[in-house]
């Protein structure tokens, strides 16, 4: 089998390149062993959200621009990410997924425990504020469901009342949940939001209204456990509440990263992707500074061959990197990473502090080319969390690079079929 291009990983970044290559009618396949990092997404994407341990608010643009060379930011290119970022909010709302948010000035999503982070993007629903504390909400009423664990109230009140807020807390259980009730690992959030739609709306906002009855509150927050597969029962609530309905992201798995998911994978297999869930690639062939063709576990030895080839397979969580006691690898190729060669030096003890190894990913150059043994490969390209060079989880920008290297990387693969300058 032969394509234009072959994604490794169906991630966010695996699906958004495979999503640009498609528009422009390439034969794209993606490969995608199991879970992404959507599936444990907060609700927002963060593009750049702090510098040197403090939350930026307005311009982080002008932040992203004073980043070192090495930083996969600084190798998209400003200009690049200038012309990519308008870009993103319509792709998700061609794919059905709703963002809310600009690059000018971050918002602030609010946390589990209801902390203030500053965020680029956020998903229909999420509970944000445009400033950090004191919120505006007036009076708030935490609703959970009876028997829900993955969901923390008590942190969430105390959070939302140094935020400035009144606090008041209710439960409440459907008949139609009490099956999900018999046992614990059945009560958790894509379960409930199976059960959570259409008709049964309407009883959890009679519920919900008798408690904002009772207590005059303003604001209703409650987990994010509604709309799974769309949007929609989001809105259907929050339409039949007499008050402001704001969610919050629950312990994984996200509903709402998993709607995201479910949604750019349905409009690329709709779009003419071939889209192989579940399967794994075990190894590549590499000739002349090219790969010529990669092996999965389901397909054995029939091997699929493309002219280009994209490795989006996360980081550590999705296994796009590995350690063993004495190095940090790229599994699929043995490619070459940024990573401290001694294992002490990966990790302080103090877990507070800024870990080393969320520094590390795969070595590219600046057109995203990925290196073997030292020899940058002509036709391997890297987009997403594999790559190494920043620590999305102190800066708060997993998704801002992810996203700018799919686009980039979609650029490079379009430009080198046109035989254009890269
Ligand atoms: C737990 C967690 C939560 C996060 N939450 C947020 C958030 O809320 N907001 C934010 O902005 N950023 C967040 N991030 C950052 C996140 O990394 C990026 O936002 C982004 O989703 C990464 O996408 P990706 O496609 O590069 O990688 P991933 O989403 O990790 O996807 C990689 C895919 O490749 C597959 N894969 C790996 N190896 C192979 C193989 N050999 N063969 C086939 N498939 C393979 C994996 O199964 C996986 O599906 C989070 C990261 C983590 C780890």
């Amino acid at each position: 089998m032969r394509y234009d291009t072959i994604i490794i990983g169906g991630g966010m970044g695996g699906l958004v390149t495979g999503i640009n290559l498609l528009r422009q009618g390439q034969k794209v396949a993606v490969i995608s062993a199991g879970q992404s990092a959507l599936h444990f997404n907060s609700g927002s994407f963060g593009l750049y959200g702090r510098h040197n341990g403090e939350d930026i608010t307005d311009n982080p643009l002008d932040y992203i621009k004073g980043l070192p060379e090495t930083h996969p930011y600084s190798k998209v290119g400003i200009d690049n990410i200038l012309k990519y970022i308008p870009q993103v909010k319509p792709l998700f709302e061609e794919v059905g997924v709703t963002l809310h948010g600009d690059e000018k000035r971050n918002h602030y999503r609010l946390t589990p425990i209801g902390m203030l982070k500053p965020a680029w993007l956020s998903m229909e629903g999420y509970a944000t504020a445009d400033s950090p504390a004191p919120l505006s909400w007036g009076k708030a009423l935490l609703v959970n469901i009876q028997g829900y664990l993955d969901f923390y109230p008590q942190f969430l009140s105390r959070g939302l009342e140094k935020a400035g807020l009144k606090v008041e807390s209710r439960t409440f259980t459907l008949d139609s949940l009490q099956h999900l009730r018999k046992s614990a690992t059945e009560m958790r959030a894509t379960n409930i939001a199976r059960v959570l739609d259409g008709n049964v709306l309407r009883d959890v906002a009679r519920h919900i209204n008798r408690f904002i009855d009772e207590t005059d509150a303003t604001t209703v927050i409650m987990p994010a456990v509604i709309g799974m597969f769309d949007e929609s029962p989001i809105r259907l609530l929050q339409e039949q509440v007499k008050v402001p309905v704001r969610f919050i992201s629950t312990i994984p798995m996200s509903v709402g990263g998993m709607r995201a998911q479910m949604k750019l994978r349905t409009w690329f297999h709709q779009h003419g992707g071939t889209y192989l869930l579940g399967d794994i690639v075990t190894r590549g062939t590499i000739d002349g500074g090219r790969v010529k063709e990669i092996y999965t576990a389901n397909l054995a030895d029939m091997p699929l061959a493309a002219d280009n080839f994209v490795i989006a397979s996360g980081s550590f969580l999705s296994h796009g990197l590995e350690a063993n006691p004495d190095s940090v690898y790229e599994p699929i190729f043995g490619l070459d990473v940024v990573a401290d060669p001694n294992r002490p030096q990966w990790c302080d003890p103090d877990l507070y502090k800024e870990q080393r190894f969320e520094h590390y990913g795969i070595a590219t150059d600046s057109s995203l080319r990925v290196s073997h043994k030292g020899s940058t490969l002509d036709n391997l390209f890297a987009a997403g969390a594999v790559i190494g060079g920043c620590n999305a989880l102190k800066e708060e920008s997993g998704a801002g690079v992810t996203l700018m290297t799919a686009f980039k990387v979609a650029d490079q693969i379009l430009n080198s079929k046109k035989g254009g300058k890269q």
